[in-house]
């Protein structure tokens, strides 16, 4: 395989570098690394002219289409973009949950008035969206969803609660798996579920963020009493909501996280240049540490590179589904590593000892990259889900037992 860039390739990496360093050195140099996870409370009005200012260029989505709104890029380009916008310390992006979930799947399920209505906004960073599937009951079995909804006239009447619903509380629109009928299979719960677009700014939501460890409140419960959206806001059709949801999941593990490993880079440049600094580096268990750690980047970006050589058409093969996994087990690791570094300071926070103090509580990037990565082995799928389906999508072994 051949591992070097096309000069075209090298000619579309200095046009992303270029836009991005000449748009974060001005009126944006102050969202240059802030946002995303563990930092997601910083500067929404800035980031949200940052999206607005991104889509107005022809930077958002970039791998959409042209017909949608998109640049049509191919996946090893929509990689290289990924790559400069960690190398520049892009913000975390506030439309990441409409370009690379919501938009991807109605290109593939929706109907050409919900594309219409739905896509452009999300181009242009004018309308965000939340992801509403985990409930109280369901989580990794999300077919237990207990939220319910009706056909009133030409409207749906939503009643239940979602949780975890990550920027819930800045969203314009959200995604809802809802029971729309009684499976017709009482053993196959995911028959009678329907993919709805609810808008949030409606009476009939309730939004209640939920407090996390990182002191922010990236996500929130949602209750829904009687909220409402059109009868024509189904993707997929009535009841197909399963299918639907499926393809949200296949995007959310896809894709996008091909050039996270230069993310990963920033931060365990950062946990080197600080061992360096205090002199931990010298101590050899140490340096073993960081090492592995570089080992194990330079392998999540081979297998980004294997990914792409295998990819056909725009699918990702076998090769992406271990791609959850590993990300997510080294990057919780990567947080472990930079508290050993920090050493005794890791357990001091602000003024004071974390928990203590609200006031005072507002944990260092490091110590916020402990903590949030904690949770990485949990959302779009834990660690224990992916390694189902790489037993049973890649490798074909037997299905888990059912209870
Ligand atoms: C930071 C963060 C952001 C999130 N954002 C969103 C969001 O925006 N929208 C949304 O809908 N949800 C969101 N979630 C929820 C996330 O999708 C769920 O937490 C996840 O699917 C796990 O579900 P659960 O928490 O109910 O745990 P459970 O499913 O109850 O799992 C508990 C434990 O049991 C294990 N387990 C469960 N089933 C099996 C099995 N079959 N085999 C082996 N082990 C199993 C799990 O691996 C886990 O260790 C978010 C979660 C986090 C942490």
């Amino acid at each position: 395989m051949d591992l070097r860039e096309s000069a075209e390739d090298r000619a579309f990496r200095d046009e992303v570098r270029t836009f991005l360093e000449d748009g974060l050195a001005g009126d944006f140099a102050v969202v240059r690394g802030r946002g995303g996870p563990g930092d997601e409370h910083a500067l929404f009005d800035e980031r949200l002219a940052w999206e607005r200012h991104l889509g107005a260029h022809g930077w958002t989505c970039v791998g959409w289409p042209t017909e949608h709104g998109g640049r049509g890029l191919p996946l090893r380009q929509h990689v290289i973009y990924y790559e400069e916008y960690a190398r520049a310390q892009g913000p975390g992006r506030l439309g990441h949950i409409g370009e690379g979930l919501l938009g991807p799947t109605l290109m593939a399920f929706g109907t050409p008035e919900q594309q219409q209505r739905f896509l452009p906004p999300i181009v242009a960073g004018d309308e965000l969206w939340c992801q509403g599937y985990s409930e109280p009951n369901a989580g990794s079995d999300l077919a237990n969803v207990a939220t319910r909804a009706e056909l009133d006239g030409d409207e749906w009447v939503v009643h239940g609660q979602k949780v975890w619903t990550s920027l819930a509380h800045w969203a314009d629109w959200c995604f809802v798996i809802a029971r729309t009928s009684p499976p017709a299979d009482p053993r196959r719960k995911h028959g009678g579920l329907s993919y709805l677009l609810v808008p949030m700014r409606q009476e009939g939501i309730d939004i209640r963020p939920i407090v996390q460890v990182t002191g922010d409140s990236e996500f929130n419960e949602v209750f829904f009493d009687g909220a409402r959206t059109a009868a024509a806001d189904v993707v997929g059709g009535e009841g197909a909501g399963w299918k639907v949801a499926m393809g949200t999941l296949a995007f959310e593990r896809g894709a996008s996280t091909l050039g996270q490993q230069l993310n990963f880079r920033n931060e365990l440049d950062a946990v080197t240049a600080l061992a360096r600094r205090t002199g931990v580096a010298g101590d050899p268990v140490m340096r073993q540490r960081l090492a592995a750690a570089h080992i194990a980047l330079e392998i999540m970006r081979l297998n980004a590179l294997r990914t792409l050589a295998g990819t056909e058409n725009g699918t990702l093969g076998r090769e992406a589904m271990i791609g959850k996994l590993y990300w997510a087990t080294f990057h919780r690791g990567l947080g472990e590593l930079a508290m050993d570094v920090l050493g005794a300071a890791a357990l001091v926070c602000g003024d004071g000892a974390p928990g203590l103090d609200p006031s005072t509580y507002d944990p260092d990037p490091l110590q916020r990259l402990f903590l949030f990565s904690r949770s990485d082995t949990i959302y779009a799928g834990s660690n224990e889900i992916q390694r189902n389906i790489i037993g049973e999508r890649a490798l074909g072994l037997p299905k888990e037992p059912q209870p």
